[in-house]
């Protein structure tokens, strides 16, 4: 019950200046960082190992489960019938989210062939549209449905100013900041606000593995040389993106409707 009250008042008063207040925290986070521009060491990976012919061959294989995960899992939202979904806000941000994974596995494996400042908004774009799409999902389901595709719209919006912010200034604070607002959003949003489906720990589950994903991404080189040169955290983080992905795609499967919204 003070939940729901925390999530309507939310919902009808402060919408707008929760808006402002991110927006402000992200304006003062681009004023008081200096510049971050692209530097030929964002292009050197731990593992550039190259098998059968194929260039830096386990980062561009690790991209290959997006697609495992990501087809059935549009096919499914499209289909309409398999998954626990409700509204049509939330089809149109799940349909992004898997069409993101699925774009992710060819954008991604074009960059890691040949890493440079041109190929490396094929890895990050399709990235940053489910990132967001996920963000305006849960939104969706735990505040309202016209806050969260509002939210998506914005986003989508923000998503391609910071690509162009980043190739017009070679500057990547944008995108960092993308990188980071679900580690900080969607926890807010499931810890503070009701579920509407049954399942919801696997909300937890994915932030884990996101978590993770990022942390590997970081740690590229220390990961690789303590599992012994098998595999690098950046292929790593491939396989976490790809395992959130099943866990989502999973939970979308099992959960119904909890409770109902009457706001
Ligand atoms: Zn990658």
């Amino acid at each position: 019950m003070q939940f729901s009250s925390c999530a309507l008042i939310l919902q009808r008063e402060n919408r707008l200046h929760l808006c402002c207040v991110a927006a402000l925290i992200a304006l003062i986070i681009l004023v008081a960082t200096p510049r971050i521009p692209h530097s030929p060491n964002q292009h050197m990976f731990a593992d550039m190992r190259n098998f059968l012919g194929v260039p830096n061959t386990l980062n561009v294989l690790t991209t290959y489960p997006y697609l495992l995960f990501g087809v059935p899992g549009l096919v499914f939202c499209l289909s309409g019938s398999c998954f626990g979904i409700s509204l049509k806000g939330e089809i149109w941000g799940w349909v992004l989210f898997y069409s993101g994974i699925a774009a992710a596995a060819f954008g991604s494996a074009y960059y890691h062939l040949k890493p440079d400042d041109d190929r490396i908004i094929w890895d990050r774009l399709p990235m940053m549209i489910s990132t967001v799409s996920l963000l305006s999902n849960l939104v969706i389901e735990r505040l309202d449905e016209r806050v969260g595709i509002s939210c998506l719209i914005s986003l989508l919006m923000l998503v391609f100013i910071s690509a162009t912010f980043e190739r017009t200034f070679d500057d990547l604070r944008l995108c960092m900041i993308f990188h980071f607002i679900p580690c900080i959003a969607i926890p807010i949003l499931v810890f503070l606000f009701p579920p509407k489906y049954t399942h919801s720990t696997y909300w937890f589950w994915a932030t884990g593995f996101y978590l993770l994903s990022r942390f590997e991404s970081l740690a590229d080189m220390k990961v690789y040389s303590i599992d012994r040169y098998i595999i690098s955290g950046h292929s790593l983080e491939h396989l976490c993106l790809a395992m959130l992905t099943f866990i989502l795609t999973v939970m979308l499967w099992l959960r119904s409707i909890k409770i109902s919204r009457d706001y």
